[in-house]
């Protein structure tokens, strides 16, 4: 099987659609790692996109905001502003497709599928190897696919005691072949990257060579811009797009 790993799209349905329309033919199911809407302008479309393909997806913690699941009050001004803008948007069927996602998955019997950590799936950054190596002993599969942070990223467990390895996955040809060491693997954001690389981020999986290499692709930012603008987004929101953070 190949899987088209992506995660955080936030309502950017501008992004998403220049990952599958890139990414066509690649792949034969969809794992998406939550943070489906929040902070973009277009959550509807993004739901509705996601169910034209067969998918497994989890929750995220701006997804359990827009349901009242986790207090608004634990997010920025920015953040709040565009969780309460989306619980006006959203229409009572795709309310009830993220009220149905878990907070994990797994896939193959091999592969964990969380949103931040497996330790604490909705609300953990695991932002650096300390944390990750921690992280290892909270699932029991080889493989664990991780969001939340928006940067893509690979650590590899220590062997013995100590620190894992972290691997920044920097280049198009970049393949991380998925054999001896535990991994948790982050394909990075669709929607809103935060590496300092404005183009969304995405990963393939291929479960018969069991290699997972890592994508990006431009999309139209000033699309996704104006029509932030047009829905009176704060200007925080709409800016950080161009820069990828
Ligand atoms: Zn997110």
């Amino acid at each position: 099987m190949r899987y088209l790993v992506i995660s955080d799209i936030h309502g950017n349905i501008t992004a998403l659609d220049a990952v599958l329309d890139t990414a066509e033919g690649q792949f034969d199911k969809i794992w998406c790692l939550g943070d489906v809407v929040g902070y973009g302008p277009s959550p509807n479309e993004c739901v509705e996109r996601l169910n034209e393909y067969e998918h497994a997806a989890i929750a995220g913690n701006h997804d359990w905001a827009v349901l009242d699941k986790l207090d608004v009050d634990e997010f920025n001004l920015n953040a709040r502003f565009a969780v309460l803008w989306t619980q006006n948007q959203l229409t009572a069927e795709n309310r009830a497709y993220l009220d149905n996602l878990p907070l994990y998955i797994i896939e193959e019997d091999i592969f964990t599928l969380v949103h931040g950590s497996p330790r604490h799936p909705i609300w953990e950054y695991i932002l650096y190897p300390k944390v990750a190596q921690l992280n290892f002993k909270h699932f029991e599969t080889p493989y664990c696919f991780v969001g939340h942070t928006h940067s893509p990223v690979i650590y590899a467990e220590a062997q013995t005691s100590g620190i894992c390895e972290t691997i920044i996955p920097e280049t198009e040809t970049f393949v991380q072949k998925l054999n001896a060491r535990r991994l948790i693997i982050n394909p990075g954001s669709v929607g809103q990257p935060r590496d300092g690389d404005a183009r969304a981020s995405y990963g393939i999986l291929n479960t018969n060579s069991m290699e997972f290499t890592l994508h990006r692709v431009a999309y139209d930012v000033e699309a996704v811009q104006k029509l932030m603008q047009a829905n009176d987004f704060p200007a925080k929101l709409w800016n950080r797009l161009a820069f990828g953070y």
